[in-house]
C-alpha cells in the first residue's frame, strides 16, 4: 500500500488502476467513483474501500471510464513477478485520457477523436487539434465568439485550456453544453519557450516556418497538445508528421448552430447520425475515407479550382463504371491504415495489424494501378512495394493477434528461432530417435526414454539389463524393477525442450518488435496513402450517389446567383418512399436576393430552405446534388435561425436565444452570405414579433448597406402581414407553398409558387394533431368573427388583408391639404402658422 500511495500521489485527478496478479485493482476513493461505472461490487480490506478488473478485459472497463469523461492511469509491474526479489517494481506506463487513446476497442471508426487546445492572448484565440489515432494535426486562429463552432466543428473527445483561462466565463458554457471533457491544465505547458522547443524536436527547426505556424500563440497551443500527449506517457507522438494550418478564409464558415439545425452530422430529433446530410453523402468503404469525409463537410470549399478539381474526379468515377466498381470492392478490404500505422509507431500495433497493413496496401497497389493515366486530378499513390515486402518476408500469412500465441514469424526468417520451433514441434520425434540411437548403441531393445514432472526425462532399462548400461548412464532413480539413468545429450535436450517454448516466444516477440519498429518509420508515406485513399474512397462514393439518387453536378462561380432547378432535400426524398418528395426552384439574384416564403403549417417551408442551404453545402464539398440543374455563386457562410433551441441551462429563454442568434447573423453576414431565417419573431406576441421581422427584412434590404449585395436570405414566416413588403423594397420577392382546399380538407402540395399565402390554416394543422372537435368548432368560429371584424377596418383593399404596415400619414400633411390658398388671407395664414406651431412643438 505504501507503494500505492507513492504512485497514488504523483496521479490525483484520475482513476489509478493498480496492477495486482491478474487484476488491476482501484482503492479508496477512486474505488468508490469507479466501482458504479464499472460496474463491479465494491469491496473492503482493512477498512479500505476497493474493487478490480481482470488486466485481459482492462479495455472494456477503460472505455466505460473515458465515455464519462474521466482519466485512468494503468499502472504496470515492470519486472516479471518471479524474479522479483521483495516487492514487484511497478509504475505507471500510460495515461488515458478522452483525447488521447489509441486503442481500437475504445475508438469509434468513422470519426476522429481529436484533442483540441484553446490559447487565448489579447482577445485572440488559437486553436490546435490533434488526432493521436490516425496523425491529423490542424491548427489556427479563431475568436472568443467562434470557440462554439470550432468545437462543433472538431467534435473533440477532450478540450485543453490553460487553468487561468478556464475562468474565462464564455468557454464553459459551451464545454459543458457539448459534455466534452475538459482537462485544465498548468499554464506552463503553453510556455513559448517549451513549444519551441518539442515543436523543432518533432518537426525540424523550421517547423514554425515550414507550416505557417507564424504567431507565438499558435505555437504555444501546438506546443501544449505535444507536450499533454507526452505527459500522457503515450508514445504516440511520431505518428505526426506535419501541422496542418487552417486559414478560415479557405472554407466556407458553418457555425455550430447550422451544423446543429442543418442536421449535417446528426438528427436534432434524435442526436444520432440517423437521417443527416452525412449520412446521405457517406458511401465510403474505409473508415479513414469516412473520417475524412466529415471533415469536408464541416468545411466546404470556396477555391473554385479545388471544387472543380473534386468534381472532375467525381466525374471520371461516373464515366468510368467498371473501375468505380473495382475500386470500391478492392477499398472493402483495406483496413483502418491511419490507426494501424498510430499503433504502429506507438509499438502497440499486434501482428494482425501489420498483416492486415500488408493486404490494405497490396489492395492499394492493384487500385493505383487501375487509375495509372486517368488524369490530374487525382494525386499518384506512392510506391509501397517496400513495406508490403518487408512486412511478406517475416510475418506468416495468418499471424495470431497476440505474441504469445505464436505463428507470427515466417520459417527461414531466423535460424535460432527455426531450430527452437523444431523441438518445440517435433520434440517426440526427437525423443524417439534418440531412444532408437540409445538402443541401437546398447543393444538392450526395450530401453526407453520416459518422463515426469519431478525427475524430468529419463532413460529406464529394466533389472535384468543395468550391468549393460554404459558408463556415460548417470544413476537418477532406482525402481523394484528397473534403474533410470540421465545422460548428457538427453539433459541438454531437455533444457531445450523446456525453454524452447519460451525463448521460442521472446525471439518471435523480438522479431516482431524489430519488423514494428521498421514499419513505424515508413508512418509519414502510409498517412499520404491514407489520404490519397480516402479521397479516392469519397470520390467514388460520390459517383455512386449521382447514378443512383438522380443528382447534377453543379456549376459555380464567382456570380450571386442562387439557380436551383427542380432541387430536392437530400435527406427527406431518402426518409420518404419513392416518388413522394416534391421538387421545388429556387432562382435569386442581386436583384431578388430576399425571398419571403409563406404558407401554411406542415406545408413544406422549412424543408425549402433547408434544401437551399444543404445543396449549397454539397455542393461546395465537391458532391454532385439533388436538382435538375444548379447553379450557385460562391457562398461563404450559411448563417441559421431555426426552431426553438432552448438553452435552459446556459439561463436563456428560447426567445432570447432566438434574439441573439439574429443579432450575431446581422453583425457578422456578408455578401456572400446565405441566410436561412424560419419563423422569426415567432417566440414573443404577434404584433412585437412582426415587428421585429420586419425591421429585420427592412435591415437586410436596405440599399445602403454593404453587406447586402449578393447576400441571400430566405425568411420563412407565418406572418403573411410581411408579404406588403415586396411592394416597399427593391430585392425582395414573395413566395408561397400551396395548398388545395378539397371537400373541406385541406392537401399539401408542397410546390413553392410565387405570391403570397394568405391563410394559416393552422387550425387544420390542429385538427389533424387530434385537438378535441369542441375545441376545433370553436376555434373557426372565433377565426370568422375575428377575420370579419378585421375585415371592416381593412384600409388597403389591394393587399387583401390589413396592411398594417402601411405608413401613417402625418397629422400635419393631412392639415396641409386642408388648406386652400386661394381663399386664405395673408393675417390668417401667419396665425395659421402660429397655430400649427404650438400643436406640433412636440
Ligand atoms: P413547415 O415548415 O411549413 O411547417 P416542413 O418543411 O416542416 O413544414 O414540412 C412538413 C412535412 O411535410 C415534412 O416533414 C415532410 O414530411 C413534408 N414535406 C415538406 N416538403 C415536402 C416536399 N417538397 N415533398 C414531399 N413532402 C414534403
Amino acid at each position: 500500500m505504501k507503494q500505492y500511495w507513492d504512485i497514488k500521489s504523483k496521479y490525483t485527478g484520475m482513476i489509478l488502476m493498480f496492477r495486482l496478479g491478474d487484476f488491476y485493482e482501484m482503492f479508496g476513493e477512486d474505488a468508490i467513483k469507479a466501482h458504479p461505472i464499472l460496474e463491479v461490487t465494491l469491496t473492503q480490506r482493512n477498512g479500505l474501500p476497493m474493487c478490480g478488473v481482470p488486466y485481459h478485459s482492462v479495455n472494456t472497463y477503460l472505455k466505460k471510464l473515458i465515455d464519462k469523461g474521466l482519466k485512468a492511469a494503468l499502472c504496470d509491474q515492470l519486472e516479471d513477478p518471479a524474479l522479483a526479489k521483495g516487492i514487484v517494481k511497478r509504475g505507471v506506463v500510460r495515461v488515458i485520457t478522452p483525447g488521447t487513446i489509441i486503442e481500437d476497442s475504445l475508438l469509434e471508426s468513422r470519426v476522429n477523436n481529436f484533442l483540441l487546445a484553446f490559447h487565448f492572448e489579447n482577445n485572440q484565440v488559437f486553436f490546435a487539434a490533434a488526432d493521436i489515432s490516425t496523425g491529423a494535426f490542424f491548427a489556427g486562429q479563431s475568436n472568443l465568439k467562434s470557440i462554439e463552432d470550432e468545437i462543433a466543428s472538431y467534435n473533440p473527445g477532450e478540450i485543453l485550456i490553460s487553468k487561468t483561462a478556464s475562468s474565462l466565463s464564455d468557454l464553459k458554457p459551451f464545454v459543458l453544453k457539448n459534455q466534452n471533457a475538459l482537462s485544465e491544465i498548468d499554464d506552463e505547458y503553453f510556455d513559448l519557450s517549451c513549444a519551441l522547443n518539442i515543436v523543432g524536436e518533432m518537426f525540424g527547426q523550421d517547423a514554425a516556418k515550414k507550416f505557417s505556424i507564424d504567431s507565438d500563440g499558435l505555437l504555444c497551443v501546438c506546443g501544449a497538445i505535444l507536450l499533454y500527449i507526452k505527459n500522457t506517457q503515450s508514445p504516440s507522438l511520431g505518428i505526426f508528421s506535419k501541422i496542418s494550418r487552417v486559414e478560415n478564409k479557405d472554407f466556407m464558415v458553418l457555425g455550430a448552430s447550422a451544423v446543429k439545425n442543418l442536421e449535417l452530422l446528426s438528427s436534432i430529433a434524435t442526436g444520432r447520425k440517423h437521417h443527416c446530410l452525412l449520412e446521405v453523402l457517406d458511401s465510403t468503404k474505409t473508415p479513414m475515407g469516412a473520417r475524412t469525409l466529415r471533415q469536408w463537410l464541416v468545411k466546404p470549399l470556396l477555391d473554385l479550382e479545388k471544387i472543380s478539381a473534386r468534381q472532375r474526379a467525381v466525374e471520371f468515377f461516373i464515366e468510368e463504371p467498371f473501375i468505380r466498381r473495382e475500386i470500391i470492392d478492392k477499398l472493402k478490404s483495406v483496413a483502418d491504415i491511419e490507426r494501424i500505422m498510430a499503433r504502429g509507431s506507438s509499438q502497440t500495433a499486434s501482428p494482425r495489424d501489420l498483416s492486415a497493413l500488408k493486404r490494405s496496401l497490396i489492395a492499394i497497389s492493384e487500385i493505383s494501378k487501375m487509375l495509372q493515366g486517368s488524369g490530374k486530378f487525382l494525386a499518384p499513390i506512392p510506391d509501397n512495394s517496400e513495406i508490403i515486402e518487408k512486412i511478406g518476408n517475416t510475418l506468416t500469412e495468418e499471424p495470431s493477434s497476440v505474441i504469445k500465441d505464436g505463428n507470427i514469424i515466417r520459417g527461414g526468417v531466423n535460424t535460432e528461432l527455426d531450430e527452437l520451433r523444431l523441438i518445440a514441434t517435433d520434440t517426440k520425434k526427437y525423443l524417439s530417435d534418440l531412444e532408437a540411437k540409445e538402443r541401437t548403441a546398447t543393444g538392450i531393445t526395450n530401453l526407453k526414454i520416459g518422463y515426469t514432472s519431478v525427475f524430468g526425462y529419463y532413460i529406464e532399462i529394466s533389472k535384468a539389463f543395468i550391468s549393460r548400461a554404459p558408463s556415460h548412464y548417470t544413476r537418477k532413480q532406482t525402481l523394484s524393477n528397473a534403474e533410470r539413468y540421465i545422460t548428457q545429450e538427453l539433459k541438454s535436450l531437455e533444457e531445450k525442450i523446456l525453454s524452447a517454448q519460451e525463448r521460442l516466444i521472446r525471439l518471435e516477440n523480438s522479431l516482431f518488435a524489430t519488423l514494428r519498429k521498421d514499419i513505424g518509420e515508413f508512418a509519414p508515406q502510409v498517412l499520404t496513402v491514407s489520404q490519397i485513399i480516402s479521397e479516392i474512397d469519397i470520390f467514388c462514393g460520390f459517383a455512386k450517389n449521382a447514378l443512383e439518387y438522380d443528382y447534377c453536378k453543379p456549376t459555380i462561380d464567382e456570380s450571386y446567383g442562387l439557380e436551383i432547378m427542380e432541387g430536392r432535400h437530400p435527406v427527406l426524398e431518402r426518409a420518404l418512399k419513392d416518388g413522394v418528395f416534391v421538387s421545388n426552384d429556387i432562382s435569386l439574384d442581386e436583384n431578388s436576393r430576399i425571398v419571403i416564403l409563406t404558407g401554411p403549417n406542415m406545408s413544406g417551408k422549412s424543408t425549402y430552405l433547408r434544401q437551399a442551404a444543404l445543396i449549397s453545402i454539397m455542393a461546395q464539398t465537391g458532391s454532385f446534388v439533388p436538382a435538375k440543374s444548379a447553379r450557385i455563386g460562391i457562398i461563404d457562410n450559411v448563417f441559421t435561425r431555426i426552431g426553438a433551441g432552448d438553452n435552459i441551462a446556459g439561463g436563456e429563454s428560447t426567445f432570447m436565444v432566438e434574439m441573439r442568434e439574429t443579432a450575431e447573423i446581422l453583425k457578422n453576414y456578408t455578401d456572400r452570405s446565405l441566410i436561412i431565417l424560419d419563423e422569426v419573431g415567432r417566440g414573443t406576441s404577434t404584433y412585437d414579433g412582426m415587428s421585429i421581422a420586419w425591421a429585420i427584412l427592412e435591415y437586410f434590404a436596405d440599399s445602403r448597406r454593404n453587406a447586402n449585395k449578393g447576400s441571400k436570405i430566405l425568411f420563412a414566416t407565418h406572418y403573411f402581414e410581411l408579404t406588403s413588403l415586396e411592394k416597399r423594397f427593391e430585392g425582395i420577392v414573395n413566395l408561397n407553398v400551396s395548398v388545395k382546399e378539397w371537400n373541406g380538407d385541406v392537401i399539401f402540395l408542397h410546390k413553392i409558387s410565387k405570391g403570397s399565402a394568405d391563410k394559416s390554416y393552422g387550425i387544420h394543422v390542429a385538427k389533424i394533431a387530434g385537438l378535441p372537435h369542441q375545441v376545433i368548432e370553436k376555434a373557426y368560429r372565433t377565426l370568422n368573427d375575428l377575420e370579419s371584424k378585421a375585415a371592416s377596418f381593412q384600409k388597403d383593399k389591394d393587399l387583401g388583408f390589413i396592411d398594417l404596415f402601411a405608413p401613417v400619414k402625418p397629422q400635419i400633411l393631412i392639415e396641409l391639404e386642408k388648406v386652400n390658398i386661394d381663399s386664405l388671407a395673408p393675417m390668417d395664414a401667419l396665425k395659421l402658422l402660429q397655430n400649427w406651431k404650438d400643436k406640433f412643438r412636440n
